[in-house]
């Protein structure tokens, strides 16, 4: 039985009528729903010569065990955004398995190495606000008490969540033995942006995970009536903010890669006849390399204090949240590059601006390296996410030639 990518796609849609409705995909973490994609995933492994289990943080793992101990891991995640797309997350999870099938077919059910295909649980955070749960305990990088209270929008706690789904949240260290022997991990993921569509090539090369600084900006002014006060005796917060909010596209634009959003501002008191006392801002900026993104943070922080200077107001910084850049790992961006060439012809390497399971791996010190294939319009966590049943289907094979070459390599080195 060699591999069939059609019965990937076809796999899609069988997933899609069982967890979508007519607003999209609804397999958020830790719901029926997800469970019920789970259970479907399971029936999919009737009859594979592979070993299923649960790990301590909910992390679903498909084992086929190979002569050699040294393990490849391929991931994806089945769990969704609300109202999301059919194919974030659970093309890997599927493709995944055609791989998988294909190795045990062809070897007999005694591969080389052996080859682990997870589904992570709770990739999105969609419920909790925490994204890369699953992955983040396979890595060790948890952060059970903080997450442990977080509550959903019905006033129920992760750790109550979870226990119902049978995951306590005190167990999850004891996800990190599922690390033992990884030598290699491979994830493919639709593009979720406009780049390869653009370029008009079906796949990419990820160089890895732009690292994030994530702040909140308060711009000080003073309230005052907005018929009494002059124009030059003003001290206008939102007219500061305004100023900043323009300014990021210039830091941004000075890199290739580089991203800056303001995508929050509001303003106090926020009505009609006052000026502006208060503004409160956020941003969010993001690049591959860390000292790129060190120098965009510095420069919004300066042009933040001259705008506030400016109009004679003052301006403070609080960090939200940030995650350094994950570069993925040398070799096997080549072997990727590689796999993507024989199947599609061309390749362009382009880095990531979401977050994926893959940066957690990489983070506990696996050698990792993701793929990206095209989204048409570039739109994702929307049921109107698409790509190409083509491209999908060129995906599963480049994948498969990827997992090959890994193969290889984890032999080679070893
Ligand atoms: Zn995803």
């Amino acid at each position: 039985m060699s591999l069939n990518p059609k019965r990937t796609v076809a796999e899609l849609k069988e997933l899609r009528e069982l967890t979508a409705d007519e607003n999209g995909a609804q397999r958020v973490a830790w719901t029926d729903v997800w469970q019920k994609a789970r259970k479907w995933f399971a029936t999919k492994l009737v009859g594979l010569p592979i070993e299923h289990h649960y790990d301590a943080a909910g992390n679903n793992w498909v084992t086929l065990r190979g002569a050699s101990d040294k393990t490849l891991l391929i991931g994806g995640h089945l769990d969704s955004v609300p109202n999301g797309g059919w194919l974030d997350g659970s093309l890997n999870v599927l493709a995944g398995l055609e791989v998988l099938r294909r190795f045990a077919a062809e070897f007999k059910g005694k591969p080389p190495v052996t080859i682990r295909l997870v589904d992570w649980a709770d990739e999105e955070g969609a419920r909790f606000g925490r994204s890369l749960l699953g992955s983040s305990a396979f890595a060790g990088t948890h952060s059970i008490a903080a997450d442990r209270v977080r509550t959903d929008k019905d006033g129920i706690t992760m750790e109550d969540a979870l226990r119902r789904c049978g995951v306590h949240m005190d167990h999850f260290p004891e996800a990190e033995k599922e690390r033992a022997n990884a030598a290699a991990y491979i994830e493919l993921h639709i593009e979720q942006g406009p780049v390869l569509e653009k370029l008009g090539l079906p796949l990419g090369v990820v160089l890895g995970t732009k690292g994030v600084e994530r702040h909140a900006i308060t711009f000080h002014g003073q309230e005052a009536h907005s018929g009494a006060t002059p124009m030059k005796q003003r001290r206008d917060a939102l007219a500061a903010a305004a100023k900043l909010a323009l300014e990021i596209r210039n830091i941004a634009g000075k890199h290739s890669d580089a991203v800056c959003t303001m995508g929050s501002l509001q303003t106090f008191p926020g009505i009609v006849t006052a000026v502006v006392g208060r503004c409160e801002a956020t941003l969010d900026q993001r690049d591959l390399d860390g000292k790129v993104l060190a120098q965009m943070y510095r420069e919004a922080q300066e042009a933040s204090k001259r705008f506030a200077g400016e109009e004679n107001c003052t301006v403070e910084w609080s960090r939200i949240w940030s995650i350094e850049p994950i570069p993925f790992h040398s070799h096997l961006l080549d072997l990727c590059e590689q796999a993507v060439r024989e199947i599609s012809g061309k390749s362009h390497r382009l880095p990531s601006g979401p977050l994926h399971d893959a940066a957690e791996v990489s983070r506990a010190g696996i050698p990792t390296v993701m793929m990206f294939v095209q989204s048409l319009r570039g739109i994702s966590h929307n049921k109107i996410e698409d790509t190409r049943e083509e491209h999908l289907e060129m995906s599963v094979t480049a994948l498969d030639r990827l997992a090959t070459e890994t193969v290889d390599w984890i032999l080679k080195a070893n």
